[in-house]
């Protein structure tokens, strides 16, 4: 059971979220108002109880980014009989050991975090082995490290038509549908467009005129809690809110904000969410 009160805030700041969504769509010029974007709501870190409360209220995308997390919430039994129509996005980084573990996960709807081409024949095959033959192919998306720094994963941006060609043309259960990145923190929006969403903008007009795929079927997943409607206003087809929607994320081992301040807290769960942490 949510603590009292909890539904309610859950339910206002995802009300809130989805209007913010809406208010920067309708902000966009008028080419990017082909597509309306999509909301993934990040419950990492969250019990399942959230997740139900915000499907209840019209919520359908979710997104983990550890594979042990997403098979223990995408299986539990309350998430299974109350959110028959829940879509997972898998959005952290994934190693190849665990790929048959993810590609088991009731209802999982894209992995945005495809970052070489190993990868993608791993899950490709595991994709056509796991599934029979009739079932839909696998979305993903290439994660791009738009900012070079050693702490992102992704795939260096002079690589994504290389890699995308060698997708589309190899990898037949995979359903190349955009390009992702994470983009460097902390950026400060005074200082004008944020260069990661002008990165991603500009590798997906090379891709596009590459190998001549129309731009309204290449998705851009960027923005997160402090960028989602910039992200919107300049072309984002998928925008990743965590903490906005189901409040900050609490970390063992991270100090707790009474003892720390917000920013040293913070700084430490960043760090942790984008280690490479090796599952079990
Ligand atoms: C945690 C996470 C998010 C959401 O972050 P918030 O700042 O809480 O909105 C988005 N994308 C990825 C890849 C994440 O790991």
């Amino acid at each position: 059971m949510l603590k009292v009160g909890m539904s309610e805030e859950i339910r206002k700041a995802l009300q809130a979220v989805v209007e913010r969504v809406k208010q920067a769509a309708a902000r966009r010029p008028q080419t990017l108002q082909y597509v309306t974007p999509r909301l993934v709501a990040v419950s990492k870190t969250k019990p399942p109880e959230m997740v139900v409360e915000a499907y209840k209220h019209g919520q359908r995308n979710f997104g983990e980014n550890y594979v042990n997390e997403l098979v223990e919430k995408s299986t539990n039994p309350q998430i299974l009989s109350s959110c028959p129509e829940i879509q997972w996005h898998f959005i952290g980084h994934l190693q190849k050991n665990n790929v048959n573990k993810l590609l088991g996960v009731p209802n999982l709807f894209m992995v945005e975090t495809i970052d070489s081409v190993k990868l993608a024949d791993k899950v490709n095959s595991s994709w056509q082995r796991l599934r029979a033959a009739n079932t839909q192919r696998l979305k993903i998306m290439v994660q791009i490290n738009t900012s070079g720094e050693d702490s992102k994963h992704g795939l260096p941006p002079e690589e994504t038509v290389d890699t995308v060609q060698y997708i589309i043309s190899r990898c037949p259960a995979l359903h190349f549908v955009g390009l992702m990145t994470i983009g460097r923190y902390g950026y400060d929006l005074s200082e004008g467009p944020n260069p990661d969403f002008q990165m991603l903008l500009s590798r997906r007009q090379e891709l596009c005129d590459s190998l001549q795929l129309p731009l309204e079927e290449v998705e851009l997943s960027m923005g997160m809690s402090t960028d989602f409607e910039h992200a919107i206003e300049v072309g984002s087809t998928n925008v990743r809110v965590g903490s906005t929607i189901f409040g900050e994320r609490e970390y063992p081992n991270t100090p707790s904000p009474e003892k720390k301040s917000k920013a040293v807290t913070e700084e430490a769960a960043r760090k942790m969410e984008h280690l490479t942490v090796t599952e079990q």
